[in-house]
C-alpha cells in the first residue's frame, strides 16, 4: 500500500455533507456532536485516513474558523471548506513542543498591514497540499499564543511530507518551515487570544477524535466476524472453536463499552456539562481498549494478521498515530487525573523546587 492520498475520492467525501459537523450555517451542515461522531467512526470503521482527514480538517480547522474567526473569515472561508472545495489543515505541534505545545515557539511580529510569522511546525496532516493553514504562533508583544490563516502559496512558507509512517500511511503529515511568512490582518483570527482558546476547539475535536478507535475496532470486528466464518481448520469453520468465539465476545464487549462512553461523552457536552477530564478520559481510555481489541483481532487471522492487505494489520498501524495525536494517553491521563485529585503533574520533580524527602 502507497502513502499517496487518493484526490478522487475528495468530491465523494464532500457530497457525503459532513465537512463542518457542529457549526451551523455557512453551508456546513449543523449536525449534533453525537452525530457527527458517528460520522466519523463510520468512516473509520472503513478507512481510519480518510476520517483523520476529515477531522483535521474539519473538527479542527474548520472549527477553529468558527469559533474563533470573525464574520467576514467565517463568511469568506467556510462555504467552499464545507464542499472540501478547498482543504484545510490545523497547526500547532513543533517540532520541540509536541506534548508541552503551549509552550510553542513559533513568533508572530506586528508589522504595518499584518503579521510576520517565522518558526516550524511538524506532523501537521494535510499540510502538505492544503489551500488554507490555521496556524499558531506566539505573539511577540503579548507573548500570547494568537492564531493565522495561511495561504498554501504564501512566500516563504515550504511545505515536506514525513515519509515512511506505520500508520494512517495515505493522510499527508507534513514539517511546515515559515521563514517570515507575511500574513495581512484581516487573516488573524481574532478569536484566538491565548493558549486556552484552542481548548475550545480541543473540546469538541477530543471527542471526534475518540470516536475514531471505535469505528477502527467496529471495522476490526466486523473483518474477525466473516473471516472465522470463512476459514475452516481442522475440519471446521475458525467460528465453531470456543476459544475463537470467546475472543470476538471479547471484542464485541469492549466495541459496545466504548460506545457507551463515546455516547455519554458526547450527552455530557450536549448539556453543556463536560470537562476538559471527561473528554479525556474518554479519549484515552476508549484508544486503550481499542488496541486490545485490535491486537485481538490480529491474532484470530493468524498468519493473514500479519499482512496489511487483511485490513486487520493495517488498523492496528492507524491505531497507533491516534493513540498518540490530540493528546497521547498519558498526557490525557495526566488532564484527567488534574481533574480527579486537584494537582498538576506534568512537569517532572526535577523541575519543581528540591524535595526534602
Ligand atoms: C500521524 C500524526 C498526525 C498528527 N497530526 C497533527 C496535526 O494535524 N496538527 C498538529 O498540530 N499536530 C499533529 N500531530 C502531533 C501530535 O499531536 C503529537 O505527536 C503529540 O501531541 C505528541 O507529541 P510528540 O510526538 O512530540 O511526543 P512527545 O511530547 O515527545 O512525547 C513522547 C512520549 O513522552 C510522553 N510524555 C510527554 N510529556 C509527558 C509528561 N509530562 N508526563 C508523562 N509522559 C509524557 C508522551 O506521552 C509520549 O509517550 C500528529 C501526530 C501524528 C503522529
Amino acid at each position: 500500500m502507497t502513502e499517496k492520498f487518493p484526490f478522487h475520492v475528495i468530491p465523494k467525501l464532500g457530497a457525503l455533507g459532513i465537512a463542518g459537523g457542529t457549526i451551523k450555517g455557512y453551508g456546513c451542515p449543523g449536525l449534533s456532536i453525537t452525530t457527527s461522531a458517528i460520522t466519523i467512526a463510520e468512516v473509520a470503521r472503513v478507512d481510519a485516513s480518510c476520517s483523520t482527514f476529515i477531522l483535521v480538517h474539519s473538527s479542527l480547522a474548520m472549527l477553529t474558523i468558527a469559533l474563533c474567526g470573525s464574520e467576514e473569515q467565517k463568511q469568506k472561508y467556510l462555504p467552499s471548506l464545507a464542499k472540501f472545495s478547498t482543504v484545510a489543515c490545523w497547526a500547532l505541534t513543533e517540532p520541540d513542543y509536541g506534548s508541552d505545545a503551549s509552550s510553542l515557539q513559533t513568533t508572530a511580529t506586528k508589522v504595518e498591514g499584518g503579521w510576520i510569522l517565522k518558526g516550524q511546525k511538524r506532523w501537521i496532516g494535510n499540510s502538505t497540499f492544503a489551500d488554507l493553514l490555521v496556524i499558531f504562533a506566539r505573539n511577540t508583544t503579548t507573548d500570547q499564543i494568537n492564531g493565522y490563516i495561511v495561504k498554501k502559496d504564501a512566500p516563504g512558507l515550504t511545505v515536506t511530507k514525513i515519509e515512511n509512517k506505520i500508520g494512517l500511511r495515505i493522510v499527508q503529515n507534513g514539517d511546515i518551515v515559515m521563514k517570515s511568512v507575511f500574513v495581512p490582518d484581516e487573516d488573524r483570527l481574532p478569536g484566538v487570544n491565548s493558549f486556552q482558546d484552542t481548548n475550545k476547539v480541543l473540546a469538541v475535536s477530543r471527542v471526534m477524535v475518540a470516536w475514531q478507535p471505535i469505528g477502527i475496532s467496529m471495522g476490526v470486528y466486523d473483518m474477525c466476524h466473516r473471516y472465522l466464518k470463512e476459514r475452516k481448520q481442522f475440519g471446521a469453520p475458525l467460528a465453531a472453536f470456543q476459544i475463537n468465539q470467546q475472543k470476538l465476545v471479547h471484542m464485541l464487549g469492549n466495541v459496545q463499552a466504548m460506545v457507551l462512553v463515546g455516547w455519554r461523552i458526547c450527552k455530557l457536552y450536549e448539556k453543556g456539562t463536560m470537562t476538559p477530564g471527561h473528554a479525556s478520559l474518554a479519549k484515552s481510555w476508549i484508544s486503550l481498549k481499542a488496541r486490545e481489541t485490535v491486537a485481538i483481532g490480529r491474532e484470530l487471522l493468524g498468519g493473514n494478521g500479519i499482512l496489511s492487505d487483511f485490513l486487520v494489520a493495517k488498523a492496528m498501524g492507524d491505531l497507533e498515530p491516534i493513540y498518540t495525536y490530540e493528546g497521547t494517553y498519558d498526557i490525557n491521563s495526566l488532564v484527567t487525573g488534574r481533574e480527579i485529585t486537584g494537582l498538576a503533574s506534568f512537569k517532572p520533580a526535577v523541575l519543581s523546587k528540591r524535595s526534602r524527602l
